[in-house]
């Protein structure tokens, strides 16, 4: 039920993603891919993030939200793989669920 993940979700820390790194134009097409982020952390430190530990914190439960409401689910940063090449970049937002 929605209430009951909402309430889970109350409970746990979030990492607000204050800027987003990215590759730029090294693939032929010009698109680009995150590298990484850094966060305000809920400690309130500043943490920057490889790709590789975004994936594995956000496998691990983490949540990683752009902007400071951690219930907009368009808000969250999702690891996906690029539609354009094989390679694991993040998207923001949920759309296919
Ligand atoms: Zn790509």
């Amino acid at each position: 039920m929605v209430e009951a993940m909402a309430s889970t979700r109350d409970s746990l820390p979030w990492y607000v993603v204050l800027s987003i790194q990215k590759d730029h134009a090294v693939e032929p097409s010009g698109h680009s891919h995150v590298l990484g982020l850094a966060t305000r952390d809920p400690d309130g430190d500043e943490t920057h993030w490889t790709l590789v530990q975004v994936i594995s914190a956000i496998r691990d439960g983490e949540r990683f939200v752009v902007g400071e409401d951690p219930n907009d689910q368009g808000a969250a940063i999702e690891p996906t793989v690029c539609p354009q090449c094989p390679k694991a970049t993040l998207v923001v937002g949920t759309p296919t669920h």
